[in-house]
């Protein structure tokens, strides 16, 4: 792969090279040009025409979780095919996965990709870590043979493709983790971007019902819109069949396990930073038949899974709510500093 060229960039601009927002470290942003990279096998160059901010890069840049630095942050986006050396033509208009992975590892074979031991990530990446331009706040982002890369069709807008690239395709893992989903009763926990696709997800798969919880009001607005029955956090609700947690707090870990009854099933998703322990009482698992699961990142076919549901029953969440923007990658900075609202912010991406 390539490295940064800052003496070749062009002082009007005005050239085709592939340009970024690098994330400097704080909330520094700076603009920088790349030389094109040469394709390996395998390997795309992807134009991108939009990203959505997914709030783990809001969790970096404000120092709640580390990141390599300085680096091109994004993995959430969507574009076009400009050149490739892999399998999906050029002009094809796609999403792709989160990580990249080697295919061969024991995690890798045994379909657990998005655990490969020598996992990279799109948006995750030092640009002097060999995969400069790694990220989604671009012009352009090189993929490696690695990373699933799946085409969009014409009738989902850019700011809906971009979602299934971290958010909608984890919901989609979650979904096969909880088992078949007709005629249950769904507990969703915590209604981000995530949580809000788990409602529409679990109905769309013909849960019987579903409940959601968020301290926010207007966060359980947008549940109701996607079709759930709402509580407040603390409220009890039971024998529910499949409680998908994604908040992370120790309260809605606790929620779901309280909440599961007799041979139901959690799925935590949220928990992705060491917190505290929560205590289990082995006797309602083995007298209950109760599963706990985790899920994080998701497996090439939940992309595919995603894109197809997005453009089917997807359709009906309330995007215009959902989605903020759209900012021109100019004004990446400032979204950062200042975030807009809605559950993600869509960045446009013009050559
Ligand atoms: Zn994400
Ligand atoms: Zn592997």
């Amino acid at each position: 792969m390539t490295s940064p060229d800052p003496a070749a960039a062009s002082p009007d601009g005005n050239d085709r090279r592939p340009q970024a927002q690098v994330w400097t470290g704080g909330s520094d942003f700076e603009v920088r040009e790349f030389a094109p990279p040469t394709l390996g096998p395998g390997e795309s160059l992807i134009r991108l025409t939009a990203a959505t901010v997914c709030g783990s890069d809001r969790h970096t840049v404000s120092g709640r979780r580390p990141g390599a630095c300085p680096s091109v942050l994004g993995h959430e986006g969507v574009g076009i095919v400009e050149e490739t050396r892999g399998d999906v033509p050029v002009g094809t208009r796609v999403v792709f996965s989160v990580t990249s992975v080697c295919g061969d590892c024991r995690s890798c074979r045994r379909g657990l990709s998005a655990k490969c031991t020598s996992v990279r990530k799109v948006g995750h990446e030092a640009v002097e870590s060999g995969w400069p331009l790694s990220g989604t706040y671009a012009s352009h982002i090189h993929l490696p043979a690695g990373v699933a890369i799946v085409p969009v069709p014409d009738t989902l807008p850019d700011g809906v493709a971009a979602t299934a690239g971290c958010a909608v395709a984890t919901v989609m893992a979650m979904c096969e983790a909880a088992g078949d989903l007709r005629g249950r009763r769904v507990f969703v926990n915590g209604i981000g971007m995530l949580g809000l696709a788990a409602v529409g997800a679990a109905l769309s798969r013909g849960a019987a019902e579903v409940v959601a919880a968020d301290p926010h009001p207007d966060r359980r607005r947008l549940a109701e819109r996607a079709g759930a029955a709402t509580i407040e956090p603390g409220e009890q609700v039971s024998e529910i069949d499949v409680a998908l947690e994604l908040s992370g707090a120790e309260s809605g870990v606790r929620a779901c396990l309280d909440a599961v009854g007799i041979g139901g099933t959690t799925v935590l998703a949220g928990s992705v930073t060491p917190g505290p322990e929560v205590a289990i009482d082995p006797e309602q698992i083995v007298r209950g038949w109760r599963t706990i699961t985790g899920v994080h990142n998701f497996e090439p076919h939940h992309l595919a899974e995603a894109v197809d549901y997005l453009a089917a029953d997807g359709t009906g969440l309330p995007w215009e709510d959902i989605l903020a923007g759209p900012i021109p990658l100019a004004d990446l900075p400032d979204e950062f500093a200042d975030p807009s609202e809605g559950l993600r912010t869509v960045v446009t991406i013009t050559p």
